[in-house]
């Protein structure tokens, strides 16, 4: 008989959100999120340092560069990366589970990890958002003052790398005005999930 392929997601659906470091990517997710809390936001595995007022679980589950490792080693991970000096990476077994309950399931993953599952689940929808500008992202970068200004020029390099591969995904949305950007985002989701998402 035919077996089920592997890479198959049969019930939910999966969609990736990437855009710079500094684009807004959190506050759009975290909107999107509070509207439609049907939705399933897939927690990261970091070896990046908690910034002040991040939970363990919530923002992401905080661990070690040899737990992490450990995670690679195991297969646990559906794709992970290297960014700006630290380690990111998508549990695999909760983001299939929930695929396979029905749920329409979100990445918040940066440009490499987002390529890796374009490879492994070409049925995935692919989001970029983009910022205004250039002199804009590093605004809100600098604003944010999170990160050290070593961080924030390794983060600004990497935003060039990322804005340019943009047009690798399905949809581009420039998150300028934040409400018109949402908005762009819940139609693109509902009309990619459909039933999935309700
Ligand atoms: P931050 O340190 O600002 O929270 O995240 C840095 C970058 O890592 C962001 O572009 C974010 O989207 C990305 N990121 C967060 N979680 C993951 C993940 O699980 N996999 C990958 N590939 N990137 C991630």
């Amino acid at each position: 008989g035919s077996a089920t392929p592997p890479n198959c997601l049969p019930e939910g659906k999966l969609i990736v959100l990437t855009g710079p470091s500094g684009v807004g990517k959190g506050t759009l997710v975290r909107a999107l999120l509070e509207r439609h809390p049907e939705l399933y936001f897939s927690v990261s595995v970091t070896t990046r340092a908690p910034r002040p007022g991040e939970i363990h679980g919530k923002q992401y589950y905080f661990v070690s560069r040899s737990e992490f490792q450990q995670m690679i080693e195991q297969n646990k991970l559906l794709e992970w990366a290297e960014f700006a000096g630290n380690y990111y990476g998508t549990p695999r077994d909760t983001v299939l589970e929930q695929i396979s309950k029905g749920k329409c399931v979100l990445l918040e993953i940066e440009l490499e990890g987002a390529r890796q599952i374009c490879q492994s689940y070409p049925e995935a929808k692919r989001i970029f958002i983009m910022p205004p500008s250039l002199a804009e992202l590093e605004h809100r970068l600098r604003g944010r003052g999170q990160d050290s200004p070593d961080a924030i020029a390794r983060r600004l390099q990497r935003a060039k790398d990322e804005i340019s591969a943009a047009d690798e995904f399905d949809i581009q949305i420039v998150n300028d005005d934040f409400e018109t950007a949402l908005d762009a985002i819940t139609s693109t989701v509902f009309s990619f999930c459909g039933n999935a998402s309700k």
